[in-house]
């Protein structure tokens, strides 16, 4: 017996496992990255919405960020940077 030569069937193994544990990591890594950028721009707008309208009508202004469209009954959008009336 030799112990520092290891068998030919356990070579590949540990190595194959390591090469895809680090590719799930990469790419885990890439996703939490991606998840975390889309989250801190839609959780945290820098300024109040100007008003809340319809995603169907647009001729639907709101202030009320619970409000429901009148004619479709959707939640209604905020809408930011543009002033009310126009
Ligand atoms: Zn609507």
């Amino acid at each position: 017996m030799n112990p520092i030569v290891p068998s030919p069937s356990a070579v590949p193994s540990p190595s194959r496992r390591a090469f895809v544990a680090g590719l799930g990591v990469g790419t885990l890594a890439l996703v939490l990255a991606a998840c975390g950028r889309s989250a801190s721009t839609s959780a945290a707008p820098a300024a109040a919405p100007s008003y809340y309208t319809c995603a169907m009508h647009p001729q639907v202004h709101s202030n009320d960020p619970q409000g429901h469209c009148p004619f479709c009954g959707m939640n209604l959008v905020p809408v930011y940077g543009k002033t009310e009336g126009q």
